[in-house]
């Protein structure tokens, strides 16, 4: 296959959209990469990664960025309002078995991905207007009134796809009825433990998670 001539569209610059872009790219394809956002913001907290995760970042050759900034978790601890032990699992067995499970500020993991697929067209505070399957391609129309034809697009936008429609699906979001909030807070009278993930159950609405941030305890 002529690599280069496939027109590939991703829609989305998350993780998803760009680990997908890096290997696209070392596969011969010329991917071309939009997002809604006009600038990468450093937002987003933790993201939990397993094994299967890091092997990913490893493949594509970026893990190494990750080694002194990433906290491996030895457990996964659940407590009360008093500090009181809920519940409480080792990933001893994960780790033995597949690798350790890291904690990952989002922004770096985001930074990691990008730089795997450097190189890519990536073009900010672009979105799709509109979406026509035709026999020979699909036509795009972007925000900005133009229109592209491409042999595949692929919708990496997150849960809450705009893109999904385009496709003959049932799969939706639906509220759980579960929220979590995450935000940073010096709170050093706590005595959390830094190798455990730990959240604690307020008055059985609220929770408090330990996250550790550029080795400071938040
Ligand atoms: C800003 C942000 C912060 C996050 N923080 C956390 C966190 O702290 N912890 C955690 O566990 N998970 C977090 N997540 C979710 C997590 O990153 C994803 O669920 C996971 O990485 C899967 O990645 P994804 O590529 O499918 O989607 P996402 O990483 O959610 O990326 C989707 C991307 O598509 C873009 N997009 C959406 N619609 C369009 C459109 N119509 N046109 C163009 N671009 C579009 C979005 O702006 C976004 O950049 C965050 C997501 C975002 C976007």
């Amino acid at each position: 296959m002529d690599t280069k001539n496939v027109k590939i569209l991703i829609v989305g610059g998350g993780i998803g959209g760009f680990a997908l872009a890096a290997y696209l790219q070392r596969h011969g394809f010329s991917p071309v990469l939009i997002e809604k956002c006009n600038e990468w913001k450093t937002i987003g907290y933790m993201i939990s990664l397993f094994p299967s995760g890091m092997r990913i970042l490893e493949d594509l050759g970026v893990a190494h960025m990750l080694k002194q900034d990433g906290k491996k978790l030895s457990k996964f601890v659940l407590r009360d309002n008093n500090g009181k032990l809920i519940w409480s699992k080792s990933f001893s067995e994960i780790e033995n078995r597949f690798g350790p499970v890291t904690e990952v500020e989002r922004e770096l993991l985001h930074t990691m991905v990008r730089e795997a697929a450097r190189g890519v067209s990536v073009r900010l505070n672009t979105t799709i207007e509109r979406i026509d399957q035709k026999p020979e391609g699909v036509l795009v129309m972007f925000n900005d009134g133009k229109e592209e034809q491409f042999d595949l697009v692929v919708g990496a936008d997150g849960i809450h796809s705009g893109m999904r429609r385009y496709v003959r699906t049932r799969i939706s979001s639906e509220y759980s009825g579960c929220t979590f909030w995450l935000m940073w807070l010096p709170y050093p009278k706590v005595d959390f433990s830094p190798d455990n993930m730990e959240i604690y159950f307020c008055n059985g609405k609220a929770g408090l998670e330990s996250i550790l941030r550029n080795i400071e305890i938040f």
